[in-house]
């Protein structure tokens, strides 16, 4: 699997450009050094469905017909993206049809723990009276806010 972009809030991409600018050899937090020096792929900030990493992969992999792992996973992935064909070829020349999946990976808050969630105060009213009707569904009994699903 190959992680192809990292979409962060703008928090979290603060916390992680503070992360970075902590390290010695941090200077200036634009961007492209957040993203050489975490050696990530391409970063996006925006502020809905963030936090999130997106990964890709070809399978099957290795080939079916000789069971070579393929290489340069990432570059394959953009080829099979540009062509829009769904024929793999692996490093000895074999060609195969196959597919690609897509994953996008919750990051920094992690994977829902048991239903709870963080949000105890509404953001619009203040109140505590936060109803939640799962990890990511909740509304305000007191004024007319909800988590937006
Ligand atoms: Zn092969
Ligand atoms: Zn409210």
């Amino acid at each position: 699997m190959v992680p192809t972009s990292v979409i962060l809030s703008p928090e979290s991409y603060e916390t992680v450009v503070a992360e970075i600018l902590k390290s010695p050899k941090g200077h200036s937090p634009d961007s492209s050094k957040a993203e050489n020096q975490l050696a990530l792929p391409p970063l996006s900030v925006r502020s809905e469905d963030t936090d999130i990493v997106v990964v890709k992969e070809l399978v099957p992999n290795p080939c079916p017909i000789c069971h070579h792992q393929l290489k340069f996973l990432r570059e394959m992935i953009e080829r099979f993206e540009q062509e829009g064909s769904n024929i793999i070829r692996c490093p000895l020349g074999h060609r195969y049809s196959g597919m690609m999946k897509v994953y996008h990976l919750n990051i920094i808050r992690g994977t829902e723990n048991g239903g709870k969630n963080d949000i105890t105060e509404c953001p619009s009213c203040s109140s505590n009276r936060i109803q939640s009707l799962g990890p990511s569904e909740m509304f305000c009994l007191d004024c007319d806010w909800d988590s937006g699903w």
